[in-house]
């Protein structure tokens, strides 16, 4: 599937072109907010602008995120225990929620033939959530007593019995020391995603429409608010190095890790005091078909004591590209750029007098994490083998190759009681005259996708979403819009069965 650049944005001898919804980025979110927005109104002028030469190649890309469709099947980071003891199930039940309206929207497209086959993009893969340990089995045993009275995990099943997790996961299991008590729970229908063909597909799609334009190899430098309230913004030809204007009434900061730099520069209100902490990842790449070929599951364990949320490690059957693989990860590390291919001056560049307290603040209670991410990255192969024998205990260094994964921006923000913080969840920042949004942080990430791009149509696109048409489509789009799939457990049964058939899943 290929992506082809159209128009020539920076014309000299053009006048200024205005957009009705300048897309910065060509993620997956940038490509959701564009396909619903064209869905919503066929006539709105979309342009894309994306700094390297091809369509999702930065975090959204395949190889570069671990594709798990983050349902809170697996993640034990979303059931957080009590002081008490008891397990948090409610961020589990929203992202899960949220996960069934990505599941919507992509079944629709796929049943108006405007992605391609869901093989391409979506495989079905069990969900496996593995502990070891009485404390950590008593505890795993707890969160599924309570999340399987949830009609969103019904499914879910639990067992500690070895030779039942051996036919789950067949590689975690073998030569484990025996008496070691362990425990798994499975949600058969979880799913691995690859977003990087997934958001090409959506992309290419857009590109059929002639109010649509892409334009790669174009960087955003600048964006000014004029006082007509449109976004007047300064793009670089990264080939000519030349540079222009266009004009946009309507500007989604979908840059991943450069969206940070853009608010900042855009200077709305709603943005200030904002700062940024990149955390790169890495993983272990199995090289030896006969292992790949042994797993089939994605199996995520307890994140290590002080380590960040997002390194929960777990041990994952990708399919990228239509090829299997298998992965193990993510370890994380610390670089100063926002992008995988940014600069190293990113960080020091985002410190301004508005955020300087947030970072500081921040960087002094969260020196738990500067020591593990230091201690992640001066690993040795043989350590990262280790860890990874943990999970797969016949595991040999040499089936298993390091590779980069994607580069995450972590969120710092001012908070009252510690001067800044740091948080591991994703943000939209809107603009009060709802003329521009942003996306910051990185965390559930790809697989919220639709209903973060809603929250963005519902905040700056007030007027037309009182519009009974907007409602109407995108009640066609997505049958759970403006209903609970949390509180509904009939609608979600009706969802269901719709989303997993249409795409395969079951
Ligand atoms: C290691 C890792 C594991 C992850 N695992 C998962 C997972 O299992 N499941 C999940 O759902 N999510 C996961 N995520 C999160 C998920 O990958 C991201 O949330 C998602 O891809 C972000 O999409 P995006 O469109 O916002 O950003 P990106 O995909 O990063 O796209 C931003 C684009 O903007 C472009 N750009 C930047 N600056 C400019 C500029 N000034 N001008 C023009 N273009 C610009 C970039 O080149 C890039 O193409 C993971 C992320 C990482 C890093």
């Amino acid at each position: 599937m290929k992506t082809m650049i159209a128009s020539p944005l920076l014309h000299p001898v053009m006048p200024e072109t205005t957009f009705d919804v300048l897309l910065v980025g060509s993620g997956i979110m940038s490509a959701t907010l564009g396909t619903l927005l064209r869905q919503l109104d066929p006539t709105l002028k979309i342009a894309m602008v994306e700094r390297l030469d091809a369509v999702a190649q930065e975090s959204t890309d395949g190889w570069n995120n671990a594709g798990t469709g983050h349902a809170g099947y697996c993640e034990l980071n979303y059931t957080p225990q009590a002081k008490d003891g008891s397990v948090e199930i409610q961020r589990a039940l929203g992202i899960n929620a949220n996960f069934e309206v990505s599941l919507q929207l992509w079944s629709w497209l796929v049943e108006q033939q405007a992605l391609p086959a869901p093989r391409s993009f979506i495989n079905p893969t069990p969900h496996l959530s593995f502990v070891w340990g009485e404390t950590d089995v008593a505890f795993l045993r707890q969160r599924f007593e309570r999340l399987r009275q949830h009609h969103l995990f019904q499914d879910m099943e639990y067992s500690e019995d070895p030779a039942m997790l051996a036919g789950w996961m067949p590689l975690v299991m073998q030569h484990r020391a025996p008496g070691q008590a362990v425990a798994a729970t499975r949600v058969s229908y979880g799913s691995d995603v690859d977003f990087g063909t997934l958001t090409r597909g959506l992309v290419n799609t857009l590109q059929q429409h002639p109010n649509f334009s892409l334009h790669l190899g174009h960087t955003v430098t600048a964006l000014k608010q004029r006082g007509d309230r449109q976004w007047q913004v300064r793009v670089q030809d990264g080939s000519s190095r030349k540079t222009g204007t266009l004009v946009a009434k309507f500007i989604f900061l979908g840059a991943g890790g450069g969206a940070l730099p853009l608010l900042q520069q855009s200077g709305i209100a709603e943005g200030k005091g904002y700062g940024g902490f990149p955390v790169s990842g890495q993983w272990l790449v199995c090289n030896n078909p006969d292992i790949i070929n042994q797993h089939h599951a994605k199996v995520y364990g307890k994140a290590p004591l002080g380590a960040p949320p997002m390194s929960v490690p777990h041990l994952d059957t990708r399919i990228i590209d239509g090829k299997p693989a298998l992965l193990f990860g993510p370890y994380a590390g610390f670089t100063t750029k926002f992008l995988k291919q940014g600069s190293f001056f990113d960080l020091p560049a985002s410190i301004k007098p508005n955020n300087l307290k947030p970072m500081l603040a921040a960087s002094l209670h969260h020196r738990d994490l500067t020591r593990y991410l230091i201690g992640e990255v001066f690993q040795s192969h043989r350590e990262r083998v280790s860890a990874l024998s943990r999970f797969y205990p016949d595991a040999r260094a040499e089936d298993w190759t390091l590779a980069a994964a994607g580069q995450r921006v972590q969120i710092i923000k001012h908070c009252k009681e510690q001067g800044g913080k740091l948080e591991f969840g994703t943000e939209i920042v809107t603009a009060s005259d709802g003329t521009l949004a942003a996306l910051l942080g990185a965390s559930p990430g790809a697989s919220t996708s639709a209903q973060a791009m809603l929250t963005v149509i519902e905040r700056c696109f007030k007027e037309r979403m009182r519009d009974a048409e907007w409602r109407a489509r995108l009640q066609a789009m997505i049958p759970s819009y403006g209903l609970s799939l949390v509180d509904d457990a009939e609608l979600l049964r009706s969802v269901r069965q719709r989303t997993l058939a249409t795409l395969a899943l079951r």
